[in-house]
């Protein structure tokens, strides 16, 4: 895997008088390597008759959840995952709603299940989550999920936002043992689990949120930097120096009207840093790593029910 000082400037467009000293780290060949993985992976199980099964839990009339929920599908299909499409009505009961999620705990043919925000308003949407047995849960977003992300005991997967941020570390050789990490954004989705995740590999991490009050000056210090406000180019180059690993997670639309990151690009460019640019960076990632989930899942529930198939037959 290439390490980032081997990387190329990904600023080296034909116009070499124009210096771009930053450079991209593309989401693409991350989210290559990990699929061709998963691929690999959906073929063993398929060998031991094994189908991983994706269950896509939603209210079914919002907009950005369906457009998601078929880009999820196709690249099921494409990797041999099945997939089901579970709908909680509009009129569904606070009781009807966990009764779904709890036929979806119990199912042997569902591998993990993503379940799609926002619900119906009138629902408790954290309490719907929380059914869900953390052994099928893709995206982290049970509170067994996290309790063991958080603490490092028992079976859950984190948020797959948060573990694309590691693989995307991992695939450029960024070792952040003993480094100081900054994260900016708490969200159960990102900044906290994250946080985690790379104090567990030894990193010293610093949260900011929007009450803190020198996150410039704190994000100028860091050797990595990650960026998840949800805030369109809020972060430009004062919040950044030379050297740094920058992360930029953000998910936004400028004045007008194109994707964007937190992170101000074009503010960037001279300074010799690496960041994730958006699009093509982190959201790639992200993607792939639902497909790894899932089969993750599957993969565990198979070693599960092999070891008490054992159990049994030894008693
Ligand atoms: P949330 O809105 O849940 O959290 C935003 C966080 O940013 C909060 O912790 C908030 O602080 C903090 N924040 C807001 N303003 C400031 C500020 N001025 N200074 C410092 N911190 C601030 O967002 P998410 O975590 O869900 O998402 C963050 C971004 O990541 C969004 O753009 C989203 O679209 C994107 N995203 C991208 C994904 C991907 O695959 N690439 C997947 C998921 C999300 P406080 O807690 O104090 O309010």
């Amino acid at each position: 895997m290439p390490e980032i000082s081997s990387q190329k400037s990904a600023g080296s467009h034909s116009d070499a008088q124009k210096k771009s000293c930053a450079r991209k780290l593309y989401g693409k060949p991350v989210a290559q390597e990990l699929l061709s993985d998963v691929a690999a992976r959906v073929r063993r199980l398929a060998a031991d008759g094994v189908t991983p099964c994706l269950a896509i839990v939603s209210a079914g009339e919002d907009g950005a959840s369906s457009t998601y929920e078929g880009s999820l599908i196709r690249r099921s299909d494409a990797l041999g995952i099945a997939t089901r499409q579970i709908k909680i009505p509009h009129a569904a009961t606070q009781q009807q709603a966990e009764q779904t999620i709890a036929r979806v705990n119990s199912d042997p043919t569902i591998s993990g299940c993503l379940i799609l925000r926002p619900l119906d308003a009138s629902l408790d949407e954290n309490a719907v989550c929380d059914v869900l047995e953390s052994k099928k849960d893709v995206d982290g977003i049970s509170a067994a999920s996290l309790a063991s992300v958080f603490s490092g005991r028992g079976f859950g997967l984190p948020p797959c936002t948060a573990e694309a941020c590691v693989r995307v570390l991992d695939y450029y050789g960024v070792d952040v043992r003993g480094k100081h990490v900054v994260i900016v954004g708490r969200s159960l989705t990102v900044g906290r689990p994250l946080s985690m995740m790379l104090l567990a590999r030894n990193a010293t991490v610093t949260i900011c949120h929007s009450k803190t009050e020198n996150t410039e000056e704190l994000c100028r210090h860091a050797d990595v930097v990650v960026c998840a406000t949800g805030r369109a180019k809020a972060f430009g180059k004062a919040f950044f120096s030379p050297g740094q690993t920058i992360l930029d997670v953000g998910i936004n639309f400028d004045d007008a009207g194109k994707l964007c990151g937190d992170v101000n690009a074009a503010e960037i460019e001279d300074i010799p840093c690496a960041y994730t640019p958006v699009p093509g960076g982190i959201g790639a990632v992200t993607t792939a790593v639902t497909m790894e989930h899932v089969v993750r899942l599957a993969e565990y529930q198979k070693e599960r029910q092999r070891k008490s198939e054992k159990k049994q037959a030894d008693e």
